[in-house]
């Protein structure tokens, strides 16, 4: 028998060939008894349920993620008691125990003012939930991002900003003492001319990685907070204890042998430091000190580079 010799379909058999082919799966609940008066086989498809086990509202309920049945179910209720057509994302079980996200779309249908019926459609959005949740990591690695340095992986100036902020107020509760590292680079435009951008880049780079390692207290904190500027934050650090961290730094960038043929201090690549410690009183500001610690880097810059100045600030900063 040739299809064509095929008696035309009526009505309801297209409707149900439409249905029965969309990847969306039709649905219908009869209110009065919270049966399923029918459910597309596409159903067995996508779930590994066979059609016909889906009878009541219960087989619906029981299949879907416990963290997800009560807020949907409560919800796909209220609404439909109050005749109001409505769309809930769940997660529903397969017959191999996996989980595929669902977006159930609902209309209710009414007659003489009374629910009838539930009649909607589930879509597979497990695609897009992937795409959401991807959308979520992408976020977070943003704003981890935004606090880091692109270049050399440690923390940027906006977090060294944060940092120092609480860390200034938890000094002035306290009363301890903080000592602030500045260090720069020496003649560092003169390294990127002579050796170009790319080694500039990598001689910052090492830098970074070598002066991570100068300090080990879990609070010390690093930062870059300019082109070859670099910062250790010490809390509850004295004078003598932040001299032997810069120490440190200037030995283990030493140790590097960075070659440096432009240097007018070295033949090596150096660094000039400020070293200051205070105990920020009630009422000042962290950028006052900032601003002390850099005149010590400065002083270091005219009067030789390649070593470190220190000083301890008393009392309020702005008489000094
Ligand atoms: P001084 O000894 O007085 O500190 O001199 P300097 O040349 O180090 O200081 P200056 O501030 O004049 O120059 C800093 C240079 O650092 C300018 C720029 O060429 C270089 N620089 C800044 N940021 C980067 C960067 O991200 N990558 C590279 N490769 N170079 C950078
Ligand atoms: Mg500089
Ligand atoms: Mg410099």
């Amino acid at each position: 028998m040739s299809d064509e010799s095929l008696p035309s379909g009526t009505d309801s058999d297209v409707y149900k060939t439409l249905l029965e082919s969309t990847k969306a799966i039709p649905w219908r609940i009869d209110w009065q008894s919270m049966t399923f008066s029918y459910i597309g086989p596409q159903i067995e498809q996508l779930l590994g349920w066979e059609q016909g086990s889906w009878v009541g509202v219960d087989d619906w309920v029981e299949r879907m993620h416990p963290d997800d049945r009560d807020y949907v179910v409560n919800f796909c209720v209220s609404q439909s008691r109050a005749g109001v057509d409505h769309e809930a994302d769940y997660r529903a079980l397969t017959k191999d125990g996996e989980y595929v996200w669902i977006r159930d779309v609902v209309h209710v249908v009414r007659k003489n003012g009374e629910v009838e019926a539930l009649v909607g459609f589930m879509f597979d959005i497990s695609e897009r939930k992937k795409t959401e949740e991807h959308l979520v990591r992408l976020q977070k690695q943003l704003e981890a991002f935004s606090y880091q340095d692109g270049l050399t992986g440690i923390a940027n100036r906006r977090m060294f900003d944060t940092v120092l902020e609480r860390e200034w107020t938890s000094a002035q509760e306290t009363g301890q003492s903080m000592s602030l590292i500045m260090m720069d680079i020496d003649y560092f435009k003169q390294y990127n001319d002579h050796y170009g951008h790319i080694k500039g880049d990598e001689a910052l780079r090492t830098v970074a990685k070598t002066l991570s390692q100068a300090a080990n207290n879990p609070r010390d904190f690093i930062a870059r907070i300019g082109g070859e500027e670099f910062v250790w934050l010490l809390p509850e650090t004295t004078q003598e204890q932040a001299r032997r961290v810069a120490e440190k730094c200037m030995q283990l960038v030493r140790q590097q042998q960075i070659p440096h043929e432009k240097s007018e201090v070295s033949a090596l690549l150096t660094l000039s430091l400020g070293v200051g410690t205070m105990v920020p009183s009630a009422g000042e500001n962290a950028v006052s000190f900032i601003e002390k610690v850099d005149g010590l880097l400065y002083h270091v810059k005219r009067n030789g580079r390649m070593r470190a100045e220190y000083a301890e600030f008393q009392g309020s900063l702005a008489a000094l």
